[in-house]
């Protein structure tokens, strides 16, 4: 009656099971192991690995069942290293393309009451929960590159900077109001870096950022990310004077951080130099040469002696 009893759960398992004798002998092959196989018990029983599985001679699994019947040592064969070491597939379609179902292998020592040590393989079909894990991964890379915000700072990113931009620039024009652009990046900062390390570097563009955030009240302004220890901030509707205003109040916000800077060469805290530029919503004017002319105006900051701010004005260009 038990017999029987194990009989049928070793037919119904969705497991599949083989015993090795101490001679690596075949000696049990169950119901799940011959379907995906396509080897049915009676071709195997009696053989050993070897004959069964010439191609596996000296294989990570042939060695973790050498060493559970010599050594009573159990593995668990790393999925990575062996992603389908036995001939087995899921469906008869993947055994006419050759394509190995994906298993999780668990080798382990079986004593049997006055018999030498066997070895018990147990083999599950793993393909599902591989595929399933493959298609999060895909998304989380998809959902990450249709991201609009800074994984460190939590404020818009560049992704968010280029679209908002053309949105206000395509405004503009369509209203005839200016548009400005600040450039801003942190002074010395490889140098606080290197003084502070790399951890401390992030907290810093952390705080920078909710700095600059916090100056920037109106629906449309928008403070992101450009790269970086550099921000950029978009001003819709406000022409060079309010935006020369708002630049030096951010730069102000920064500086009243008090964030020790040691190896700065231009204060003993952390500053931050600003281009600004504005753009007048002419037929030739282009977002391009906004940035640009922004860009400059940050070069000529860092050239007059940094944590200031210079203006520039932005001529259309080819
Ligand atoms: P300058 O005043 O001329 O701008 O000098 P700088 O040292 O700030 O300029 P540089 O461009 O040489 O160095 C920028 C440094 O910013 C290099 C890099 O170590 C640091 N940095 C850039 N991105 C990150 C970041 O995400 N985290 C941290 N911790 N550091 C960053
Ligand atoms: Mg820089
Ligand atoms: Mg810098």
């Amino acid at each position: 009656m038990q017999l029987d009893l194990l009989q049928g759960v070793l037919k119904a398992v969705r497991t599949g099971i083989i015993v090795f004798d101490a001679e690596q002998r075949i000696i049990l092959w169950n119901d799940w192991v011959e379907q995906h196989s396509r080897i049915v018990a009676d071709d195997v029983l009696g053989k050993t690995f070897t004959d069964v599985f010439p191609d596996m001679i000296d294989s990570r699994t042939h060695v973790a069942i050498s060493e559970a019947l010599r050594n009573n040592f159990a593995s668990l064969l790393s999925q990575t290293l062996n992603k389908a070491p036995f001939p087995l597939y899921s469906t008869p379609a993947d055994a006419a393309a050759g394509m190995r179902m994906q298993q999780a292998v668990h080798v382990m020592p079986l004593h049997i009451p006055a018999l030498p040590r066997h070895c018990l393989v147990q083999i599950t079909d793993v393909s599902m929960a591989v595929s399933r894990e493959r298609k999060l991964r895909e998304q989380a890379v998809e959902l990450q590159s249709q991201s609009l915000v800074d994984g460190l700072t939590g404020i818009a990113n560049r992704r968010r900077f280029d679209l908002h931009l053309e949105q206000e620039f395509r405004n503009a024009k369509r209203n005839s109001t200016p548009l400005s652009l600040i450039m801003i990046d942190v002074d010395y900062f490889k140098n606080y870096n290197d003084n502070y390390g790399h951890q401390r570097g992030d907290g810093c563009l952390v705080q920078i950022a909710s700095a600059l955030e916090r100056v920037l009240v109106r629906a449309n302004d928008l403070v992101s990310r450009y790269g970086g220890e550099e921000f950029a901030a978009i001003l819709p509707n406000t022409n060079e004077e309010g935006a020369l205003r708002v630049a030096e109040a951010l730069r102000a916000e920064v500086e009243s951080l008090a964030l020790a800077h040691a190896c700065s060469g231009v204060a003993d805290h952390v500053t931050i130099s600003l281009g600004v530029s504005t753009l007048m919503p002419e037929p030739a004017a282009k977002t391009g040469n906004l940035i640009h002319a922004a860009d400059r105006a940050l070069y000529q900051a860092k050239h007059s002696g940094r944590n200031c701010v210079v203006v520039n004005a932005c001529k259309p260009r080819a």
